[in-house]
């Protein structure tokens, strides 16, 4: 256990732009983005790089689920606990808020089951998409009683940066961060053995930490 990389898990609500954010900071598509809620059904982890810190980024299924429009659980049963699981095993929490929609009821009950967990919360006002709604977000989500409130658009790629510096300042490193960082240099030195020119190799090492 502390041997693995500090984990860093992406909360909030359907809908709220949580999958959208996960591949925007890993730059890559790993996890489903859909415009209908509750797709995220399953938890998605992967390892990811921010300037030199490692760690392990994992998106989960909102909090609530919709059926046919309409919300029927505001705490489905099977994703609440999947989130609790992973709550508890967060260094730092990211809770993605909808600048567009302000404060909702949903959130505020997930605020209450975030204040429960007790763990360093920076909000993501994810949704900015123009400077001005980016700018309310600081009034607009101080009522949630966390004061690290980044705005994030990532429909722009915009904020990311300054989310995951919060972030990481408040994950104290973990033993496998260093661990990972040595087995990462010097890079691992394959052989590709075989025919010239019969395609790529089916695997790519250590494709998630290059940024491309
Ligand atoms: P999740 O349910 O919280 O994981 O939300 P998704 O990542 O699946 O995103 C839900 C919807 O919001 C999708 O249609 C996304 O394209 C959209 N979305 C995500 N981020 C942004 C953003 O920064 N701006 C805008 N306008 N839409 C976004
Ligand atoms: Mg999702």
């Amino acid at each position: 256990m502390s041997k693995e990389l500090p984990v860093i898990a992406i909360v909030g609500r359907p809908n709220v732009g949580k999958s959208a954010l996960f591949n925007c900071i890993l730059r890559k598509r790993i996890s489903i983005v859909h415009e209908q809620s509750g797709v995220t059904r399953d938890r998605v982890a992967a390892p990811g790089e921010y300037q030199g810190r490692r760690f392990l980024l994992v998106d989960t299924g909102g909090l609530g689920v919709h059926h046919k429009e309409k919300t029927v659980d505001v705490f489905d049963g099977m994703i609440r606990e999947q989130v609790a699981e992973v709550v508890a095993e967060a260094a730092v929490l990211i809770w993605v808020v909808n600048i567009q929609d302000g404060i909702t009821t949903q959130d505020e009950e997930v605020a209450d089951f975030l204040r429960k967990s007790g763990k360093p919360v920076v909000i993501a006002a994810n949704k900015g998409d123009n400077a001005n709604a980016r700018a309310d977000a600081v009034g607009l989500f101080a009522a949630l009683g966390y004061e690290d409130i980044v705005p994030t658009s990532c429909t722009h790629s915009l904020g990311v940066g300054d989310l995951m510096e919060t972030v990481l300042r408040l994950a104290p490193a973990g033993e496998g961060e260093a661990e990972a960082v040595e087995a990462a240099a010097p890079p691992l030195r394959v052989a590709v053995v075989g025919r010239p020119n019969v395609g790529s190799p089916p695997w790519s090492i250590g494709c998630w930490a290059s940024g491309g």
